[in-house]
């Protein structure tokens, strides 16, 4: 068997393998928001196909621990103000390592194709005429507000989500923010942490009233999971209080008031 065929799993059946990594192929691979059951069944056979994995710090150790040993791991991490790898030398490299004829994984947490500039690094690599495919993953707003007890949708609260990112340049305010206040919706800020006074003043500022649910939660769907709970007055105060810390999003909307009754998960159980 070549080094590369994936083992037969008992937990995988007979589902066949539709998109197998191809030498010279880039796999853009989203990792879900951090709890390694979150993965999908492609990309755990996709990780395992792997000949060189790039990846940066929101891939959680433990789906890091899933790559298996001998494959090359090459960290292009990047936190906010701390660039370790600018986007175009990530974009290069990925070329470049596909041209030398590698199987290729770039690991991106949550999805790929949202706030995770996928799209820039395949775009690169279509004008390299590199060869690629794109597996998706749970992105942050749908795992964490699972794991946090809050509906993004209700009948009775909201008919509708939005996903925006809060990070504000410079502390001036692009966002549509008539649009964002605007009752019987739930609005996610990815990115929103540093912004997040600004967010709650803005918002208010274009109608919502303030005492508008509202949550911050921190490492969402890990066993570190933190949630914070107020609403557009209370919430930065009693974020900064907490010392939340990135990643962390942000839900705005009545339906976080219904984590009263349906927070459901206390981080990693102690077993066995
Ligand atoms: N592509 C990713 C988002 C990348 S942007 C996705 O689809 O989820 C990075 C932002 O995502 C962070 O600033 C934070 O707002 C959010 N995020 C990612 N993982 C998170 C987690 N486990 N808990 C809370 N927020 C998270």
């Amino acid at each position: 068997m070549d080094r590369y065929t994936i083992p037969p799993d008992a937990f995988l059946g007979d589902i066949p393998v539709r998109t197998p990594l191809e030498p010279g192929q880039v796999a853009l691979v989203g990792t879900g928001p951090g709890d390694p059951e979150l993965l999908t069944l492609r990309a755990l056979r996709i990780i395992r196909q792997a000949e060189v994995v790039l990846y940066d710090n929101l891939v959680s150790d433990e789906i890091m621990a899933l790559v298996p040993a001998q494959v090359e791991r090459i960290y292009v991490g990047k936190e906010r103000a701390k660039h370790t790898m600018r986007q175009e030398s990530i974009n290069a490299l990925l070329s470049e390592q596909a041209r030398r004829g590698r199987r290729v994984v770039r690991l991106k947490g949550g999805d790929p194709f949202v706030f995770g500039r996928g799209g820039e690094e395949i775009e690169t690599l279509a004008a390299d005429g590199v060869n690629f495919q794109v597996v998706p993953g749970i992105t942050a707003a749908l795992g964490v507000s699972s794991y946090a007890g809050i509906p993004l949708t209700h009948r009775d609260y909201a008919q509708a989500c939005i996903f925006v990112t809060g990070h504000l340049k410079d502390g001036t305010c692009n966002l549509d923010w008539p649009a964002l206040a605007r009752p019987r919706q739930t609005v996610v800020f990815y990115m929103g942490l540093v912004g997040l006074a600004e967010i709650c003043r803005q918002l208010v500022a274009h109608g919502l009233p303030a005492g508008t649910a509202a949550a911050i939660v921190q490492q969402g769907t890990t066993s570190s999971q933190r949630t914070v709970i107020g609403d557009l007055s209370t919430l930065p105060e009693r974020a900064q209080a907490a010392g939340v810390r990135a990643p962390s999003l942000i839900i705005v909307g009545e339906v976080v008031r219904l984590r009263e009754k349906l927070d459901w998960y206390a981080g990693a159980r102690a077993e066995g």
